[in-house]
């Protein structure tokens, strides 16, 4: 068997996976990333397809936050064009606008009256300045101690949605977090699409040493003594050791357990990523026309469906997505639930009729291009924030990504955190070379 050695080994070229490893490279760690799929990014990456950008996932990052001050950091390129931050609620066959400042105030007294819609707002700012709602209740449960208003409950279910989570899934307090940290952000998409972005932390990566190897699935992680000594892969034909003095694991705290065998782990631990870390289910379906099939450029809200849903008339902005003189809608929508047994067809056939009644000649203007399912270990995050921290008990061994992240953005931005957790760790414990 084939031995190499490197400082650190990362399994999966993710935003956490790739982020972690640029950190490391830029710090002087010799630093080896191995992806089982033959494109770098996971599920913030993009495909052609029928002349179409489609994205494997995230199709929009925060801008002026953690990921791009990370690009920034190692010296890469962010190639990310402003998307309008703008909300817009299509409910009853009619459209209001939702401005920044006092736009969700006024779309709840159009629907509910100034009294109830003061005292929504009061428990609002309470939560946001004083304490968060509990976690033990969902935001759909925590609101139905102010309201009964069946708009009013539709208007959160949009909101809740824009978080790409579902109503009865997302706890109070962390919708209130995630409204509080999202409140003023700002985002874009990258107009080449994620798999360009993604690429340009591997330049840095391979500029500064390290390497990328995309098509090389980790089939264990090397445990001695209760640490982490490397990976064992399937590279270049035959099975390859790569020793490390520290191993990061992007593919999700469950996946690491059993590559590195779940003997190695206390009880404790394996309890909570058993009953913590528990993947968000999530749809998308992408439709293709000839002229813009919603006019408005931000994000169209449609909340009153069997599914919650979120629209984006995505080449209103970005027409580099669609070949010319065609259109490209997206759409996403939470299932019932995650956490229940779903079926998946039925899930997309109750999202694809919502579409149909919220977009005026739906058949004759609107093709369905591509249609996807998030769910287990391919999700639309991995676990909510806060499950579980990013070291594991095995020393020199830890999680990135979206499944370890800390009380902070959901998405790409947690991912980021939990890069910059880890590298600065490692940077602290273990010296290049010697390591
Ligand atoms: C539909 C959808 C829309 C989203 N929209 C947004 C958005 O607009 N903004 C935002 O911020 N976030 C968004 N997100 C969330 C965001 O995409 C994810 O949080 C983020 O991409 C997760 O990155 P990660 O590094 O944790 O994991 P991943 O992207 O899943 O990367 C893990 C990688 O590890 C690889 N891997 C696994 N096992 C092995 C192995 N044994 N050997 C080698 N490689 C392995 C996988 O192939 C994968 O490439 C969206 C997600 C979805 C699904």
């Amino acid at each position: 068997m084939d031995r190499k050695v490197y400082d650190v080994a990362v399994i999966g070229a993710g935003m956490g996976g790739l982020g972690v490893a640029a950190l490391l490279a830029n710090y002087g760690y010799r630093t080896l990333v191995v992806e089982k799929l033959p494109f770098v990014g996971g599920r913030a990456s993009s495909f052609e397809y029928k002349g179409f950008t489609l994205p494997t996932g995230s199709l929009y990052v925060e801008t002026g936050g953690v990921v791009e001050a990370l690009f920034a950091e190692v010296g890469a390129a962010f190639p990310v064009r402003p998307f309008p931050m703008e909300l817009c609620f299509r409910m009853g066959g009619k459209d209001y606008p939702m401005p920044p400042k006092g736009g969700l105030r006024n779309l709840l007294s159009t629907f509910a009256g100034e009294e109830e819609a003061a005292r929504l707002m009061a428990a609002i700012r309470r939560a946001f300045a004083w304490n968060e709602p509990s976690l033990e209740i969902s935001i759909h449960d925590w609101l139905l101690q102010y309201t009964q208003n069946e708009n009013v409950l539709a208007i959160f279910r949009g909101l809740v949605n824009y978080q790409c989570v579902n109503f009865r899934d997302q706890p109070a307090g962390e919708f209130m977090r995630q409204l509080r940290l999202g409140t003023g952000a700002t985002a874009g998409a990258a107009p080449e699409g994620f798999l360009a972005l993604m690429n340009e932390l591997v330049k840095v990566i391979n500029a500064k040493g390290g390497e990328v190897r995309t098509g090389v699935r980790a089939k264990s992680i090397m445990v001695e003594d209760g640490q982490a000594r490397g990976i064992l892969v399937e590279m270049d034909g035959k099975v390859q050791e790569i020793s490390a003095g520290a191993v990061i694991s992007d593919a999700g705290p469950h996946a690491t357990l059993e590559l590195a065998g779940k003997q190695n782990f206390d009880k404790g631990y394996l309890k909570e990523v058993r009953e913590k870390v528990r993947p968000l289910a999530y749809m998308e379906i992408d439709l293709a026309s000839d002229a813009p099939l919603v006019e408005f450029p931000g994000v169209m809200v449609a909340p009153e469906g069997r599914r919650q849903m979120t629209m984006m008339a995505t080449t209103l902005t970005y027409p580099e997505f669609a070949p010319p003189g065609k259109h490209l809608l997206q759409a996403w929508a939470a299932p019932d639930s995650s956490f229940l047994p779903m079926d998946a067809k039925r899930e997309m056939d109750l999202f694809l009729q919502d579409l149909r009644e919220a977009i005026p000649g739906f058949d004759s203007k609107a093709e369905v291009l591509h249609a996807s399912y998030w769910q287990k270990d391919w999700p639309m995050y991995r676990a909510l924030p806060g499950a579980i921290s990013q070291k594991t008990p095995i020393e020199n061994l830890y999680n990135v990504g979206d499944g370890v992240a800390p009380l902070v953005p959901l998405g790409l931005p947690a991912c980021a955190h939990t890069a910059k957790i880890v590298a600065s760790d490692i940077k602290q414990r273990l010296r290049p070379q010697e390591s």
